[in-house]
């Protein structure tokens, strides 16, 4: 049987491996300008936390999550996202008592079982944030505007951040009693998948996707007409803050998020450049979950965009060439075995200084064909060592990209090596 990976988790390898940690770089980078400091989490987690932390009642929960029992015949989860167990650490290990306000980020993989498409796999990456402590409207933006600035540095286009509040346990079971009896009087044209929902999440009929919905949602009530005035509050603050930090936005009622523990803001980005699944990442407030898995009651808010979406969005774009994000700085090119060892010690030291260094280790292979490696490595310059240098105790130094080329002697080998180090330095 010929071995291959899972269906729907995919090997990530070079050339786009060096897209992922250019866009992973930008995003711990950001985080950190941010404040936020990174939790990691174990990938494994009792099956009970997504129960009680996500909801049985989720598509996630019900039907997606990779669930097994241990050798000790304990039921166990790949986590399918981060929020709950950020939650359960925090929870766990105390630390709101010593930090009241917390700011955590987390990057890694999540495990769904879905259907398998572009843009959606059974093990991707979510980066995303969760800011623990404060109920401030100021606090939802920060989440948002990280994430707008996230995805203005990468420059992608064509994205809309597009805002909704789903109000809060005061204002949302008149309004969901309400929902509940329309939907029921209409049951024959709502889809059969979505009958248990009626009862228990009605608000769901807004992200379901048939096309028979259309026209019925169009005829429904919707929540942000009938917020409480905390919650009516806090969305106005919300949307002042966008607009005075310049942050453009649009307000949708159907955003409404799959996860059960969400309140007042619900928030999306998504992007036109990535077809049926639109979504870039999506995010909202979860006032209740801390209390819910066994902490004090804590307001929080949290986002998480899928990585593998992002790196779609920019090979479409096409704004980032992958083979310059690998450049070496420099090669090193010996002809025979007399010149291996000095080339050798050179690379090593170029590396020391911080310099991206490329080098042959088949000491056997050809100058032509060592060269040939040094424009595949994309070095700017190369030392090369012939015989005739190896004589005259120098080295040549080729600037690859003018084709023009100096003799040095070994003595200035160090120099040349630190300007390099400087130049590159000036660069970044
Ligand atoms: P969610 O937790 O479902 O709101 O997901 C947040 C983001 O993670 C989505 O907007 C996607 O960018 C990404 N995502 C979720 N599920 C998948 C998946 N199966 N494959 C790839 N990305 C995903």
């Amino acid at each position: 049987m010929k071995l291959q990976s899972v269906r729907g988790m995919n090997d990530i390898f070079f050339p786009e491996m060096h897209l992922w940690h250019f866009v992973e770089e930008k995003i711990r980078r950001i985080y950190k300008n941010f404040g936020y400091s990174e939790i990691r989490t174990p990938y494994l987690e009792s099956t009970q936390l997504f129960q009680r932390g996500v909801g049985n009642d989720t598509d996630i929960v019900e039907k997606e999550m990779y669930t097994f029992e241990d050798r000790s015949g304990e039921s166990l989860s790949l986590r399918p996202e981060g929020t709950a167990s950020v939650v359960r650490a925090i929870v766990e290990h105390n630390l709101l008592r010593e930090n009241p306000i917390m700011k955590l980020y987390y990057l890694g993989p999540m495990f769904r079982h879905e259907r398998p498409q572009k843009g959606r796999y059974r093990q991707f990456y979510q980066y995303g944030t969760e800011l623990i402590g404060t109920d401030d409207p100021w606090s939802d933006i920060e989440v948002m505007a990280i994430h707008h600035m996230l995805y203005q540095e990468l420059k992608l286009s064509g994205q809309t951040l597009r805002l909704n509040s789903i109000g809060c346990s005061t204002c949302r079971p008149k309004y969901k009693e309400k929902l509940t009896a329309l939907l029921e009087a209409r049951k024959g044209e709502i889809p059969e998948d979505f009958h248990p929902r009626i009862q228990t999440n009605p608000q769901r009929i807004f992200d379901h996707k048939s096309e028979k919905l259309v026209a019925l949602k169009k005829e429904l009530p919707l929540i942000i007409n009938s917020l409480c005035e905390v919650c009516q509050k806090h969305f106005e603050g919300v949307q002042e803050g966008l607009k005075t930090l310049g942050i453009e936005f649009v307000i949708d009622p159907m955003i409404v998020r799959g996860l059960d523990y969400y309140n007042r803001t619900a928030f999306e980005f998504d992007s036109k450049d990535l077809g049926a699944q639109s979504a870039v990442g999506g995010g909202g407030r979860y006032n209740d979950m801390i209390e819910q898995l066994g902490g004090k009651s804590t307001p929080a808010v949290g986002y998480a965009g899928g990585l593998e979406r992002l790196i779609m969005i920019l090979e479409v774009q096409n704004q980032v060439n992958k083979s310059d994000l690998f450049k070496s700085d420099v090669s090193f090119v010996f002809a025979d075995q007399n010149s291996v060892q000095k080339c050798m010690k050179w690379a090593y030291q170029a590396r020391e200084m911080g310099l991206q260094a490329d080098v042959s280790v088949q000491s056997e292979k050809s100058m032509k064909a060592q060269l040939k490696n040094a424009d595949k490595a994309g070095s700017r310059y190369c030392f090369i060592l012939g015989e005739r240098e190896i004589q005259n105790q120098t080295v040549v130094l080729k600037d690859m990209s003018t084709q023009t080329q100096e003799d040095l002697p070994w003595g200035q080998i160090d120099q040349t090596l630190q300007k390099l180090v400087n130049q590159k330095l000036g660069n970044i």
